[in-house]
């Protein structure tokens, strides 16, 4: 099979023949139709994220081993599985849970295998969708597809279920206004996803003006160019001078945590979601005086990739996917969204 592969930090992903796996007992094998291309798997490229202070936290010492094939928003249909599988056919369109951990450890027992201390998500920990096949380990992490299309129902494996737990988070205490930071691939489902589960006014803030009208069209209340040095004052003056009862980050960078600190009022909920990273300097008194909340979201687990599968069956949620590569384009595909080219998802299609 052909796969487009990571062998190192920032070199051109190499388009390699490799044995295409036998699946045995519960597994199975997916013939890949559409693998979305989030910027996680940037930082993957990258080799790792900004911790900031100069310090970097490699991938390779959280266990990942080149050469990796990325991508984990992957849908496909069953091409052959072992002999414990059941309930799945050949030829099944299916989505793939890729978020899989130990089975053993507390997360992993009550379901959340989205947090588990020694994750095996496919496309990071093993070998993903950026190929023509892409093997299950067990048929539970599978979705049958019915009534969603292809190329969008792939934002429902990171994208759309990250910025739904996300979303869920900030949805406590009934919130008057909700700020979404970043407009990519997860903010813009953060604004879907807020419109239709929450009752909250969405504000949505992005440098890029584009993407700012794409995530009004997607529902958002109010737009704001973080470029705009008063940004703050507008949130606040739109949020009736108290401020954002929810703040969620889907760039989590120092800029965008600082806005997010500053517009957050008091019983205020910072979630944190992106990974651009760095680091800032907290002034510790505001955070009992406010008694704020600030906590972190990582995707999401397997029932809740389900529920989301069915907003999106409804019509209630529509993944935005602007831009398609074959797997030969796959570095062209990172390089594009590297260069905040893309509105909503690019997808590659095998
Ligand atoms: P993306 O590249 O599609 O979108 C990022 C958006 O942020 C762009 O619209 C860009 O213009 C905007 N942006 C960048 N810097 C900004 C700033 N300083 N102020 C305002 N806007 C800014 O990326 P994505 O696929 O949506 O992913 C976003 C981040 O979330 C990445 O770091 C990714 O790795 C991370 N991620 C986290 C999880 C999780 O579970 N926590 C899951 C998937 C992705
Ligand atoms: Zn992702």
């Amino acid at each position: 099979m052909k796969s487009a592969r990571i062998t190192e930090p920032n070199e051109p992903l190499t388009i390699s023949d490799i044995e295409t796996p036998r699946p045995h007992d519960t597994q199975v094998l997916i013939r890949v139709k559409s693998v979305g291309v989030c910027h996680s798997d940037l930082h993957l490229w990258e080799g790792g994220y900004d911790l900031g202070d100069g310090q970097f936290m490699k991938v390779t010492d959280r266990g990942v081993k080149y050469p990796v094939t990325p991508g984990h928003e992957i849908v496909g249909t069953v091409e052959e599985m072992g002999d414990g599988v059941s309930g799945i056919a050949k030829g099944d369109k299916v989505l793939v849970f890729p978020w899989i951990g130990c089975g053993k450890c507390p997360a992993c027992k009550v379901g959340d295998e989205n947090l588990c201390d020694t994750p095996r998500s496919i496309g990071v920990f093993q070998d993903g969708g950026y190929s023509d096949y892409v093997l299950v380990s067990h048929f539970r992490y599978l979705a049958k597809l019915d009534g969603v299309d292809s190329d969008a129902a792939t934002s429902l494996a990171c994208s759309g279920l990250t910025a739904y737990t996300a979303i869920k988070k900030s949805n406590q205490n009934s919130p008057e206004f909700i700020v979404i930071i970043g407009a990519g691939g997860l903010g813009l489902m953060g604004v879907q996803v807020a419109k239709a589960v929450t009752d909250a006014k969405v504000i949505c803030i992005d440098l890029d003006d584009q993407k700012l009208e794409t995530a009004k069209k997607m529902g958002a209340d109010f737009v704001f160019n973080s470029k705009d040095p008063k940004t703050d004052q507008k949130i606040m003056s739109v949020c009736n001078d108290k401020g954002a009862d929810s703040v969620v980050d889907f760039v989590n960078a120092p800029p965008t945590v600082k806005l997010g600190l500053a517009i957050l009022r008091k019983r205020g909920n910072l979630v944190l979601v992106g990974l651009f990273g760095g680091s800032v300097e907290l002034s510790l008194v505001t955070i009992p005086l406010k008694s704020i909340i600030i906590q972190g979201a990582y995707t999401g687990n397997y029932n809740d990739m389900v529920e989301l599968l069915d907003l999106a069956r409804k019509g209630t949620i529509n993944p935005v996917i602007s831009k398609r590569y074959s797997l030969d384009e796959a570095n062209t595909a990172l390089e594009d969204l590297k260069a905040r080219k893309i509105i909503g998802r690019a997808v590659i299609n095998p």
